[in-house]
């Protein structure tokens, strides 16, 4: 079993690797959460040393501002996540608990004899404890929708973790550290663990978040927010399902619209269609082909009546708009079809009939 020392220093260097880590990843100003969690893991080191030569046991009164300083360094952490997501890294909440952590167990030295020692050393822990609840919470139940949930809730996790850690250490601590010697070290002992999960994970925040916004860029027309004809090739596997059935769908005269009232207005109607597909499809694939031009792939059964519902939708007017209306081509996805561009084919070669019928209708 490692002494306390050892697993100390094991923290102590894992945490300056981190600290050299985030600060090369900072690139100057060009990341600044990665300042703040730079700033975590040095503060940390602060505070293994401080530790280290406090020597053991701790005075209370020496303690609790490194623990307070401890909770700092988690603080930066959850600095470091708003800071990406452009809100204020600190609040005062934030600085609140910070405070609390650092003064609330130096306090017990008002008590007397052991009863001091005693409630310092449970102090010491329920502080750290509401410290990692305080900044690991917001990330451990992040409902952050740019693709990083999924670390950040593993790195507020980590935090969580350290709680039920601490209390077996002040239950070390109290009960005796010569009966169960190896309680007192579960908090440093976790901490071997719990430090790389946390540091880890919130590398590969900005990461996760990028790719999300790339995939967007990539995926999505920019005009309108709905999926684009790339998307459609991407996602053509999942799509391509036999008895689906391809809407095509063309606004009539939009070259007229666009030379009557100008192509912002023209780009108005594109987005107004969008919406109102996307509204009317129910989670239906929905995508803009390009120029007037929009694709849905619907797994309803009932796709004439989807169309229905769907050209009559993307057909109301909207406010500060002149009317349109929109010509609907229908193609159930054969079996036998190699592509989606089979299906798409005859959805066009129908479009082409609802817009000879007259426009503004549907036709398969
Ligand atoms: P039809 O009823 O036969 O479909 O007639 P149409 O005028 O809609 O057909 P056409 O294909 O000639 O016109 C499509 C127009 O869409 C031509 C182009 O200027 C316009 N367009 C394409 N992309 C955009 C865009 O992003 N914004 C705007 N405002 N117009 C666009
Ligand atoms: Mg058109």
């Amino acid at each position: 079993m490692p002494d306390l020392s050892t697993l100390r220093q094991c923290s102590f260097l894992a945490s300056a690797a981190y600290a050299v880590v985030f600060l090369v990843a900072a690139g100057g100003r060009r990341a600044p959460w990665m300042r703040w969690w730079a700033l975590s893991s040095a503060s940390y080191c602060v505070v293994l040393l401080g530790y280290a030569s406090l020597g053991e046991p701790m005075p209370v009164w020496a303690a609790a501002p490194l623990n307070g300083l401890l909770s700092l360094s988690t603080a930066f952490i959850l600095a470091g996540v708003r800071s990406l997501d452009r809100r204020a890294p600190f609040a005062r909440w934030m600085w609140a608990v910070v405070a609390a952590t650092a003064i609330v167990p130096a306090a017990a030295i008002v008590l007397p004899g052991e009863g001091a020692m005693l409630a310092g050393r449970l102090l010491l822990a329920l502080g750290l404890a509401v410290g990692m609840l305080a900044f690991g919470w917001p990330l451990a139940f992040s409902h952050a929708s740019d693709g990083s949930r999924a670390m950040r809730q593993t790195a507020g996790m980590a935090l969580l973790c350290y709680i039920p850690c601490y209390a077996l250490g002040a239950v070390g601590e109290v009960v005796s550290a010569r009966a169960v010697p190896y309680l007192a070290l579960v908090p440093m002992l976790a901490d071997q663990v719990l430090l790389s999960i946390a540091n880890l994970s919130l590398l590969a925040i900005p990461g996760m978040r990028s790719e999300r916004q790339l995939q967007e860029i990539a995926l999505c027309d920019p005009l309108t927010g709905v999926w684009n004809r790339a998307a459609l090739a991407a996602n053509e596997a999942v799509l391509r399902v036999p008895g689906r059935v391809v809407l095509l769908i063309d606004i009539d005269h939009f070259k007229a619209i666009n030379d009557h009232h100008g192509h912002g207005v023209g780009d108005g109607v594109l987005v107004a269609i969008a919406r109102a597909l996307q509204r009317g499809a129910a989670g239906d694939f929905v995508c803009r082909l390009g120029g007037d031009e929009f694709l849905v792939v619907t797994t309803a059964d009932d796709a004439a009546a989807v169309a229905e519902r769907l050209r009559e939708r993307a057909s109301r007017p909207v406010a500060d708009l002149p009317p349109w209306s929109v010509s609907v081509g229908l193609a159930r996805i054969e079996p036998g079809d190699a592509t989606m561009a089979d299906a798409m084919q005859r959805a066009d070669r129908a479009m082409y009939r609802a817009k000879d019928a007259g426009r503004g209708r549907i036709a398969a």
